[in-house]
C-alpha cells in the first residue's frame, strides 16, 4: 500500500502530464487552425515565393505574400470614388465592387462585402496577440487585410483591405 502522501504525488504528476500534453495538443490544434489558406477554386493560382518577386513589386509582395499592412491614409484606393470593379493584385481575380464600398474613416478601402461567388476566402489569425479574422484571394491566396463585424448593413461586416494589395478596373455597373 502506497503513503496517501505518494498517492498525492503520483497524481500530482500525472495531472501534470496531463496538462503538459493538453498544451501541446491545443497549440498543435491553433497552429493548425492558423494555417495558410487553400484555394478550392478549379482556376487556383499556385506560384513560388520566388516566382511571386517576379510578378509584385516590392510592396505588393509584402502585403499580398508575407501578410504586411500599408499604413492608414498612404495606400491606394482608400479615397477612390469612382465606379468599377477592384481586383486582386496578384492574380486579377474580381473582389469587390464600388457599390459594397463605404467611407469607414480608418484610412483603408472597406467593402461591406465582396462579391459573389468563391472570391474572399477567410483564415483565423492570431498574431499581434488579436484573433482576428483574415481575408485573402480565393484564387491565389494572396492577403487582403481582415474582415471585422462592425460594418454597415446589408451585412454588418466590414472588409478592411489594403489598397496596394488591388488593382481597379473602372466599369460602368
Ligand atoms: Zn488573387
Amino acid at each position: 500500500m502506497p503513503l496517501p502522501q505518494q498517492v498525492l504525488k503520483t497524481r500530482e504528476v500525472r495531472l501534470i502530464r496531463w496538462m503538459v500534453w493538453l498544451g501541446l495538443a491545443a497549440c498543435g490544434g491553433l497552429s493548425q487552425a492558423g494555417g495558410e489558406f487553400k484555394s478550392t477554386r478549379s482556376d487556383a493560382v499556385v506560384k513560388t515565393d520566388a516566382e511571386w518577386k517576379k510578378l509584385l513589386s516590392a510592396e505588393q509582395y509584402r502585403i499580398l505574400r508575407d501578410k504586411g499592412t500599408e499604413r492608414a491614409f498612404t495606400g491606394k484606393y482608400w479615397n477612390n470614388k469612382k465606379k468599377g470593379v477592384y481586383t486582386c493584385g496578384g492574380c486579377g481575380l474580381k473582389l469587390f465592387s464600388s457599390a459594397d464600398k463605404f467611407v469607414s474613416g480608418t484610412g483603408w478601402p472597406s467593402f461591406t462585402r465582396s462579391l459573389p461567388g468563391d472570391t474572399v476566402g477567410r483564415a483565423q489569425d492570431g498574431t499581434l496577440g488579436m484573433s482576428r479574422t483574415e481575408i485573402v484571394c480565393a484564387r491565389c491566396g494572396g492577403h487582403l487585410g481582415h474582415v471585422f463585424p462592425d460594418g454597415p448593413p446589408p451585412t454588418g461586416e466590414r472588409y478592411c483591405v489594403n489598397g496596394n494589395a488591388l488593382g481597379f478596373v473602372v466599369e460602368t455597373l
